[in-house]
């Protein structure tokens, strides 16, 4: 089977990083028999110079023909390209796994093995705000049937893994928004009896993700409190080079570093590019679930397969205490894939 992949290389250390993904996956397709036709889609920054827009209809529109999207990080105009397109495509579901690496120094215990659920399309991420010189507003919004849609898809998740679901909230502060949502998510928990259920203040979560990273299995939460918590597990299992996520709807996904544009390392060919590598692997997964294909499957586990033999060689980039330069770490995982 061949895939139509849109591809946003993004800014900042985005185009480096996905210089080196290309090599990978042109490895991948000479070795495993995968075709994956990566269609670039201008979009971020370097669109909105040189044409006005940053996420013009065209690319909108090459996008949505696609089967899914792999996207580089994008800088100033993030909110314009992502959350346009996690809401214009309903990409519900942020999927941001965290798990500790071969030899990759940090403080999580080696059996931790988490994934943040986030809710991705309301909270205070709607862009519903509003000030004068004294004062600004923002509104958050949250509704029973998108909580009950992200609960649901935690729940199915947990059922694949160590079937524990928590939900973290703020109940005791935000009372009708987080009571609404944490009250959708014990509703979704009674369809789900062979699953464990648990729910958690956002402030106790923040704490025990350092000390007890390792209780937890699949956590679920609302957009902002999702998105804090999400870079906090990427540094906990290693740091943000290494952490990929995915944006799912019903019949479209999205796939990115958790990491920003990273503007205090561009240009420099020093970025890890392992978080958009793993980010590709997590797109062939779904490609192998959504399109019933044991090729693109088994291609998601070779890249891991790759980076975790690359990592306990030792050579790695400098965010890891490395020397490699980004283009040297991904020949060196791709150096790691053969037939
Ligand atoms: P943005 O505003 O686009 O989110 P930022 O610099 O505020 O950018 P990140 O881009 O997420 O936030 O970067 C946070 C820190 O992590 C920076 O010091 C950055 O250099 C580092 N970092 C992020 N991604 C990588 C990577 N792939 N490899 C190495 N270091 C990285």
């Amino acid at each position: 089977m061949e895939y139509r992949v849109a591809f946003i290389e993004g800014d900042g250390i985005g185009p480096e990083q996905a210089a080196a993904t290309r090599v990978l996956l042109t490895k991948l397709e000479d070795t495993q028999g995968i075709k994956l036709n990566l269609i670039s889609v201008e979009a971020g920054d370097r669109a909105l110079k040189d044409r006005g827009e940053a996420l013009s209809q065209e690319s909108f529109n090459i996008i949505e023909k696609s089967d899914c999207c792999l996207k580089g990080p994008v800088g100033q105009s993030a909110y314009d390209v992502i959350v346009r397109l996690r809401r214009d495509l309903d990409l519900y579901a942020n999927i941001r796994p965290a798990k500790p690496l071969p030899k990759v120094p940090c403080i999580a215990p080696q059996e931790t093995d988490l994934v943040i659920v986030r809710e991705n399309t309301e909270d205070l991420y709607c862009g519903l705000e509003s000030a004068d010189e004294e004062k600004a507003i923002a509104t958050r919004v949250i509704t029973r049937k998108a909580s009950q849609r992200i609960a649901k898809y935690a729940f199915e998740l947990a059922r694949t893994r160590k079937r524990g679901v928590t939900a973290i909230h703020k109940s005791n502060v935000l009372k009708k928004t987080d009571g609404l949502f944490l009250l959708a998510c014990k509703e979704v928990s009674e369809k789900y009896q062979d699953v464990q259920f648990s729910n958690m203040l956002v402030d106790a979560a923040a704490m025990n993700l350092i000390r007890n990273p390792q209780a937890f299995d699949v956590l679920v939460t609302t957009n902002m409190f999702g998105d804090i918590l999400s870079d906090e597990a990427a540094q906990v299992v290693g740091g943000l080079g290494l952490v990929p996520s995915a944006n799912v709807g019903d019949h479209f996904a999205l796939f990115e570093p958790v990491h920003g544009s990273a503007p205090d390392i561009t240009g420099r060919n020093i970025a890890n590019p392992i978080a958009l590598i793993l980010s590709a692997a997590m797109m062939l997964e779904w490609l192998g679930r959504e399109k019933s294909d044991p090729t693109a499957s088994e291609a998601s586990r070779i890249i891991h397969e790759a980076v975790e033999e690359t990592l306990r060689s030792g050579e790695v980039t400098r965010d890891l205490g490395g020397s490699l330069n980004t283009a040297e770490m991904g020949n060196a995982i791709a150096a790691h894939i053969s037939k």
